[in-house]
């Protein structure tokens, strides 16, 4: 069990408290279009303030590789900071991150004063995880807060490598969530615990079928990559996404989890299209009866039934990855019915970031969710069972 350090563990009074925040926003001709990352940020950096502490921020924006790309400072982000905080959020602007700017105004700060650091990324160590970098952030601090969660499977310098050299590194409230949820629901569940896989690919999510076959009692498969399934068992696919050099271990999860006891549920039929587009000729046809020139986009109508059964009774569900093309608008009835049933059970419903997360808020059902991961990739590979550099290095409790 994940017993981190957090926020809550520490005494910040006078401190500098270097926080690794992810303010990863979209941005347009430098105005911030979604803020939800800033806002979901804000009960850590108010912590710390209320605390009495001096808090550093730092983030990494888009993919500047390496080097200053100025469409890509967080400038934009310490002025809404400001806003949202009602209070000065001093933007650092060293191209070299930690600067004369960022040492400047740490030098001079009061307790309960805000700055925050150039785009991290702007450094070619930064997702090095080189030693430079990470000593120049902290040399910055006294203390590491970590509530970065999108980033914690990666070991970069503002997550990892800063962790070394400072005696406190903890992590802040929303890495402190994550860790509960995904890791209680893995871990720990209350049972019935049933997973959804969806999305495109057996090869990507191979390492969360093979752990999530030892903890649940119900595995639901489906998206694109029900149809390798479906072939393997020598069912006609069409032009239905396939991966052939899987076929053999879709046998092998079939039989490990019949060994195990774990019920696996697979599409029974499936909205088929006449080509890739909202717009192609639909039909529905029976698992393993997709006729030449025709691909499965969607759950056919039996299986939604099925799948949304399945869940009635859980006491926790994991969901990672869309029924079928849920983009188009003739193909996501699977993924909507899945996200009304979760909805709709008294279970806790743990969405895995990325395309899910995208789908149940699009959908409309993001806040009738337990939990929503903020985390594509790391919560995926939470999902594997590996364990996360970025929560790793914080201290245990
Ligand atoms: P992933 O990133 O692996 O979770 O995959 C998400 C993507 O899978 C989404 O963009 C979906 O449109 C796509 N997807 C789901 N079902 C299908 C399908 N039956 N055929 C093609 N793509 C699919």
């Amino acid at each position: 069990m994940l017993n981190k350090k957090s926020v809550d563990d520490i005494n910040v009074k006078g401190k500098k408290v270097l926080v690794r925040c992810d303010f990863n926003v979209p941005l347009q001709e430098g105005r911030i279009t979604d803020e939800n990352r800033l806002v979901a940020a804000l009960p850590t950096i108010k912590k710390l303030i209320a605390d009495g502490g001096k808090v550093i921020l730092c983030s990494h924006l888009g993919k500047p590789k390496g080097e200053p790309k100025p469409e890509l400072s967080l400038a934009p982000v310490a002025k809404r900071l400001t806003e949202l905080l009602g209070q000065e959020v001093k933007f650092a602007a060293d191209p070299e991150v930690v600067g004369p700017n960022a040492r400047a105004a740490a030098e001079s700060m009061k307790d309960g004063d805000v700055i925050l650091l150039e785009n991290t990324r702007y450094r070619a160590e930064e997702t090095k995880n080189g030693e430079t970098f990470s000593k120049d952030l902290a040399s910055l601090c006294d203390i590491f807060v970590n509530d970065a969660f999108g980033t914690a499977h990666r070991a970069h310098c503002s997550n990892v490598g800063v962790t070394q050299f400072v005696d406190t590194a903890v992590v802040g409230y929303l890495m402190q969530k994550e860790i509960d949820f995904l890791g209680n629901a893995v871990n720990n569940p209350e049972r019935p615990f049933v997973a959804i896989l969806g999305g495109a690919k057996v090869s990507s999510k191979i390492s969360v079928i093979d752990n999530l076959l030892d903890k649940v009692d119900t595995l639901i498969i489906g998206g694109g990559m029900s149809y390798t399934f479906s072939k393997a068992m020598g069912g006609k696919i069409g032009t239905s996404l396939c991966e052939d050099d899987y076929l053999q271990y879709a046998l092998d999860m079939m039989k490990k989890a019949e060994d195990k006891g774990v019920k696996l549920l697979l599409p029974v039929d499936n909205l088929i299209g006449d080509a890739f587009s909202n717009d192609c000729n639909i039909k529905v046809a029976p698992k393993g009866e997709i006729p030449d020139g025709w691909e499965g986009m969607d759950i056919g109508p039996e299986t939604e039934k099925i799948f949304c059964d399945a869940v009635k009774d859980a006491k926790t569900v994991v969901w990672n990855g869309p029924m079928g093309c849920f983009e188009m608008p003739n193909f996501a009835h699977g993924t909507e019915a899945v996200a009304k049933a979760l909805a709709d059970t008294d279970a806790t419903t743990i969405i895995g970031g990325g395309d899910s997360a995208a789908a149940v808020n699009i959908l409309g059902y993001g806040d009738k969710m337990t939990h929503i991961s903020t985390g594509g990739g790391a919560s995926l590979e939470f999902l594997e069972g590996k364990e996360l550099p970025g929560v790793a290095a914080a201290n245990d409790k």
